[in-house]
């Protein structure tokens, strides 16, 4: 057999894959039938729950509050049957502790019971689990032989029915939190933060008069890109098996630059395997919305419409999960990855955020008449203040090794972070600001709350998409976010500084109007007084022209925004005295779970850069040199034949020269980047991260270009490993 037979048989396969048939047929099966089959929902509770029982239920998640601990034994009982009847054999709770994604426990209901066995599942069972916390990251917040950790039910966020291919699973979310009550996973500080944006929120509602709001929550919209990869090159590559990017790959030929795959037609193998996607994410309540192609080949998005953003971050980590399963039975490899293949765009998960009351809907809608407008433009300059203030807090929940190939690429928003508001909002701002006529001179000084704003364009017309946090129309949509990250992060930051934000507003506004119970009128003139200061306060943080120059980069600077392009940068900022202080303030994070926080996530980024040094050296050394050398062999074998038959090829002897050159400079870089892995690493955890990214780092991206420049002279079939092309292209 020849060498090349791994890739050339992979495509001879790949060549005769058909699409699948479908998972559903939609013209037998309704779709509204299908929408939360597999959920403990609303419905479902009030059909099998003692009627007092539902109603402390309902009671417990609308307030967001304490669980009253004497209904857990009926809920258990009635979700036990519910799950029995649809297949369950076990149950599990579900956390997202801190390693970025998401860790289940499975428990059997059954229990020996005198030869048989009983289905048991108490309300202990459904409200706390105890999994061995030792071996989940916690920062030192808890000594590993004081492994205790626990997992406590969220019954905001409804239980569901997880299919697996051999069996069904009861899936309860949780909260995961140390023995001591600290929070070890995602889920905690975004139900504080949520709390936090209710609370500052009613405030400022209450002086604008709204007294029926009971309370504020955040939404989540997370749009979900990602890559599919035929297994069949995919598992050839170690570097995506564990490091879920290449490490090595010359630029094919063609790349994303016919810009003909965003939103082209979709191809049936792949609709194929994104209908059963849908309908796997649809039957356990996941409102997926939008399916299309993306900017790079190979790459896909998928979004849902937004929800509370508990749920939609629950359901944003599943669809992750449900992603990565399905496209394995379609044959595909799913790539979370931020930047799978050097020199295409890399995937985010754009985060569209809002907040909402209970009564009165969407906030950040401007509304109807003077007092709505006044009361948006109060929220929004609040969420502007926010951003411009704790800009580097914001940019850390964008941080990760994988995101730092994306953010600044020229396909992501830099790491600076600003806003685009787009023109018209900004002529407002400036109006305010100035107290003056708009620069456009049409609008007439603003008087918040008499006079009317204009009518904001709602359409997507005037998108800005190089911005990391832009306002498109009645919800912000921060996109720095990686497709690989948790957008918890995110949302809890947001809520966090935004609370901050509006409860410094409301301290302004009663100052000034020095009464806690202003009149509409009292209310005007102090938002006529406060707002342009605050304005020209977060001004340098709006920005709405090109975000991907260098020109940008060079104002941002003028302008005093931070810019953090990498990690370990960013996260200096985590435990810095204002935000320990701010976090503090509406208890979302202890300092100590700050500290935890900073250490995992260097932690993290270290080890992250340490595999695919390591990865990046074995592939060097064992794939691609051998076959190098094995390519010199060959056109060092031609020469002298070319020599022995009297022909002195100058040609020859030039391929060979270059040849040579190339892989002495290769097996150089190599013995480098060895060297650089074999050093002893500095311990601190932040001087480890830095030296694995600029030492480390630098190693491996020297190795990888020797390495790409190879692939491009070696004879093809002797390449071990599937080509950009392949792995982009055939499918
Ligand atoms: P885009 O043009 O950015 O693709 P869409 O308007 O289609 O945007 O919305 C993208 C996402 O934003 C969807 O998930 C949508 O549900 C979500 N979204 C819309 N309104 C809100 C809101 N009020 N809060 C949070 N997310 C929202
Ligand atoms: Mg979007």
């Amino acid at each position: 057999m020849s060498k090349h037979t791994v890739r050339k048989s992979a495509i001879d396969t790949i060549a005769k894959v058909k699409p699948a048939g479908g998972a559903v047929d939609y013209l037998e099966t309704d779709v509204r039938d299908v929408y939360s089959c597999n959920v403990f929902t609303d419905t479902i509770q009030r059909e099998r729950l003692p009627k007092d029982i539902y109603k402390k239920l309902q009671a417990t998640i609308n307030s967001g509050k304490g669980l009253d601990s004497a209904i857990a034994d009926s809920v258990a009982v009635a979700m036990r049957d519910w799950a029995i009847e649809g297949g369950a054999t076990h149950y599990c709770h579900w956390f997202q502790p801190m390693t970025g994604s998401t860790a289940e426990k499975h428990d059997s209901f059954i229990e020996p019971d005198g030869g048989g066995v009983v289905m048991k599942f108490s309300g202990k069972d459904l409200v706390r689990g105890e999994p061995d916390a030792s071996s989940f990251p916690s920062g030192g917040l808890r000594a590993t032989f004081e492994a205790r950790g626990y997992t406590a039910w969220d019954p905001s966020s409804s239980a569901f029915l997880l299919e697996g291919p051999n069996g069904v699973t009861l899936v309860i979310p949780t909260m995961f939190i140390s023995w001591t009550g600290e929070a070890l996973g995602a889920k905690t500080p975004l139900l504080r933060s949520d709390a936090a944006i209710s609370n500052a929120t009613l405030r400022l509602l209450k002086l604008f008069g709204n007294n029926e709001a009971t309370r504020i929550a955040s939404s989540l919209g997370a749009e979900q890109e990602y890559f599919l990869v035929d297994k069949h090159f995919a598992l050839h590559r170690p570097d995506l098996t564990n490091c879920g990017r290449t490490l090595f790959g010359a630029k094919p030929p063609k790349g994303q630059e016919l810009d003909d795959n965003y939103f082209g037609a979709i191809e049936e193998r792949v609709i194929a395997c994104m209908a059963e996607m849908e309908y796997e994410l649809i039957k356990i309540g996941v409102p997926i919305k939008t399916r299309h192609n993306e900017v790079a080949p190979g790459q896909f998005e998928l979004a849902p419409t937004f929800e509370a953003s508990n749920i939609a971050a629950d359901h944003q980590m599943i669809t992750m999960e449900i992603l990565r399963r399905v496209s394995d039975r379609h044959g595909f490899v799913c790539l979370f990855h931020e930047k799978p293949f050097a020199g295409v765009n890399g995937s985010g998960k754009h985060v569209n955020w809002s907040i909402g009351a209970d009564v009165g809907g969407n906030l950040l809608n401007p509304g109807d008449n003077p007092h709505d407008n006044a009361q948006f433009i109060a929220i929004l300059a609040a969420c502007c203040r926010a951003v411009h203030n704790y800009a580097p807090l914001l940019r850390i929940t964008a941080a990760s090794a994988g995101n730092d190939h994306r953010l600044g690429a020229n396909e992501a928003p830099p790491a600076i972070i600003s806003i685009y508001l787009g023109a018209q909002l900004t002529d407002v701002l400036d109006t305010i600001e100035s107290g003056k006529k708009s620069k456009a001179g049409k609008t007439k000084p603003l008087e918040l709350g008499v006079s009317m704003l204009p009518k904001l364009p709602r359409d997507a017309g005037d998108r800005n998409r190089t911005s990391p946090f832009a306002f498109t129309g009645n919800k912000f949509e921060f996109r720095a976010v990686g497709s690989n990250q948790n957008p918890s992060a995110a949302i809890t930051v947001i809520n966090t500084i935004v609370a901050e934000s509006i409860d410094y507003l409301c301290d302004e506004l009663v100052k000034a109007a020095k009464t806690k119970t202003p009149t509409e009128a009292q209310l005007n003139k102090a938002l006529q007084k406060v707002l342009p200061k605050i304005v020209k306060d977060f001004r340098p943080v709006i920005f709405n022209g090109d975000g991907y120059t260098q020109e940008w980069k060079d104002e941002a600077a003028k302008r005093g925004l931070p810019n953090l392009p990498t990690t370990p940068e960013a996260l200096d900022y985590i435990n810095k005295k204002d935000i320990v202080a701010l976090f503090k303030k509406y208890g979302v994070f202890s300092k100590k779970e700050l500290d935890s926080r900073k250490e995992i996530h260097l932690e993290n980024y270290a080890s992250i850069l340490k595999i695919e040094a390591d990865t990046t050296l074995v592939m060097a050394r064992t794939m691609l040199l051998p076959a190098a050398l094995k390519y010199q062999t060959q056109v060092a074998e031609a020469y002298i034949s070319l020599k022995a038959a009297g022909i002195d090829s100058e040609t020859q002897a030039n391929i060979l020269g270059d040849l040579a050159g190339t892989i002495d400079a290769f097996s150089a870089s190599i013995d480098t980047l060895a060297a650089a892995i074999a050093h002893d690493a500095p311990a601190a955890a932040m001087k480890h991260a830095c030296y694995m990214r600029d030492t480390v780092l630098a190693a491996m991206n020297e190795c990888r270009e020797l390495g790409d420049a190879l692939e491009t002279v070696c004879n093809d079939e002797l390449w071990p490993i599937p080509s950009y092309n392949e792995m982009l292209f055939i499918r």
